[in-house]
């Protein structure tokens, strides 16, 4: 049987290490699709073209919504951040399960366009370590921290809309835990259609000859 790809948005505050743990979970995982998405920043230190962001002007990035090229879009902390529709697409259509690592307007967005996506909330264990996390990045300037900070307080009041949330404590036990849920969302009867239409005709056809 044919296994339908589960559409996965991870969130989470700057700094709670969602970008860790999505990096663990494609490394241990072959099943999984990482959506590269577009954006207006700037990239930081390390940050590949193609492989972290596809990295593009205002201009170019209007020009793609206008062209209908993105599922969703939003603007965070002075930036536009969107998810290329193509491939996003083309990987569940071939049975992958995508993963979204995007903020809280955006999972809004794609829950009303894929009402069976799955919505992963990664919690930091407290709000102190959070901010340890943040500054001890060291890539990002005091008024960019701030700013994040701020953002985190204003996304804290949207986490009763995901499906779940997971405590990074450490990151071997976050990865199992999203793997667990990623896995259980495949036993939802909306991603078995194919399989429960074919057992109920079988199950007519059997009661037919009896
Ligand atoms: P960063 O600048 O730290 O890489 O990302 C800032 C925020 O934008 C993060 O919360 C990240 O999850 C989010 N983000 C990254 N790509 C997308 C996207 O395609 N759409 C939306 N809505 N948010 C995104």
């Amino acid at each position: 049987m044919d296994r339908k790809g589960v559409l996965v948005v991870i969130s989470g505050f700057a700094g709670v290490g969602k970008g860790t743990l999505v990096k663990s979970l494609m490394e241990k995982y072959d099943n999984y699709a990482l959506s590269v998405s577009m954006t207006t920043r700037a990239p930081r230190a390390g940050e590949q073209e193609g492989v972290s962001y596809f990295f593009v002007s205002r201009e170019k990035f209007e020009q793609t919504i206008a062209e209908d090229g993105l599922i969703e879009y939003a603007e965070y902390v002075g930036n536009y951040y969107g998810t290329p529709k193509s491939y996003v697409e083309d990987q569940l259509s071939k049975g992958k399960d995508v993963i979204l690592e995007i903020e809280i307007q955006g999972a809004h967005n794609i829950r009303k366009i894929y009402p069976d996506a799955v919505l992963i909330f990664v919690m930091p264990p407290s709000a102190e370590m959070l901010k340890e996390r943040l500054t001890g990045r060291g890539t990002e300037t005091a008024e960019v921290i701030k700013k994040r900070m701020d953002r985190a307080a204003q996304e804290a009041t949207g986490i009763e809309d995901y499906d779940y949330i997971v405590v990074n404590d450490t990151v071997e036990q976050c990865t199992a835990k999203l793997r667990e849920i990623i896995e259980t969302a495949h036993c939802r009867p909306v991603m078995n259609e194919d399989f429960i239409t074919a057992v109920r005709s079988e199950l007519k056809a059997m009661a037919g000859e009896g």
